[in-house]
């Protein structure tokens, strides 16, 4: 099926798991032609063997070699179109008890490893008929959250870079937008669940209850619902959205 977005090439951080292979997906069913990159070349290789079109590339965010070589590899056929980044951590503690290790590598990986990524592609896709940056940020860049300050930081973060990097680039073709969701049902939430059983003794049942009462619809997302957001936002007739932060949170603002 001929797309709008046929031939397209796009680099999809963390696009091995969750929602960055639901993304690559989504993508992949538009024509586009995905190139995949996360620090496990096996998962990844394993996951671009189910996606039509898509590339395994390893690539450590947090690495400058790393990424310029993995972008490099990613734009040796043709330019990069898209970029979409998702690759990020969690974790969750007591800010008091929070060590600047733990600080740190969070944001080493959801802030400088998405500046990173952005900055290997940002001066040609600036100067391309045809560019979108979607950034996977979180309902944590738009509020606050208990126990979770390094994540929330970092979340706000990249709603920060998201509005400047659009008005930065607003004379060209490439928009630079946030998707924000709630829980989402992957490998993050499962941690998340797992963390909250341990440190209060609750059962899995009353963790995801803990988790999903953010939500006013109290219920997890899927992840092809993050997907068709940022699938919409990557599509030709998204040209003047540009800045935003979208949540897809069940109704959390
Ligand atoms: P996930 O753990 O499946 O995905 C995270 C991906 O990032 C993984 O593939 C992981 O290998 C990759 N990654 C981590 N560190 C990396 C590094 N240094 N270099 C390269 N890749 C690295 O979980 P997910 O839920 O799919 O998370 C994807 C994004 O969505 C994250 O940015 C996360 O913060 C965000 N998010 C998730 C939820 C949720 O509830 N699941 C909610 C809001 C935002």
């Amino acid at each position: 099926m001929m797309t709008d977005l046929q031939g397209r090439r796009a680099v999809i951080t963390g696009g091995g798991t969750g929602i960055g292979m639901a993304c690559a997906k989504r993508l992949s069913e538009m024509g586009v032609e995905t190139f995949l990159m996360g620090r496990n070349l096996e998962r990844l290789q394993e996951a671009a063997n189910s996606i039509e079109g898509a590339t395994a590339i390893q690539c450590d965010v947090t690495d400058d070699s790393s990424v310029s070589q993995a972008f490099e590899q990613a734009a040796q056929d043709g330019p990069i179109d898209i970029l979409v980044n998702n690759a990020g951590i969690a974790g969750a503690s007591a800010f008091h008890k929070t060590s600047m290790e733990d600080w740190r590598h969070i944001q080493a990986v959801n802030v400088e490893g998405l500046v990173r990524c952005t900055q290997a592609v940002a001066r040609d896709m600036s100067k391309s008929d045809y560019a979108r940056i979607v950034n996977i940020a979180s309902i944590a860049g738009i509020r606050g959250g208990a126990y979770i300050t390094p994540y929330v930081a970092s979340k706000h973060a990249v709603v920060g870079l998201t509005k400047s990097l659009s008005l930065e680039y607003a004379y060209s073709n490439m928009t630079v937008n946030a998707v924000c969701p709630g829980y989402v049902q992957t490998a993050i939430v499962d941690n998340a669940i797992a963390n909250i059983m341990e440190k209060t003794g609750r059962s899995r049942e009353d963790a995801i209850v803990e988790l999903t009462k953010n939500s006013p619809q109290g219920k997890m997302i899927q992840v092809e619902e993050i997907a068709e957001v940022v699938a919409w936002l990557c599509s030709p007739l998204s040209r003047s959205v540009s800045g935003q932060s979208i949540t897809v949170s069940g109704g959390a603002i």
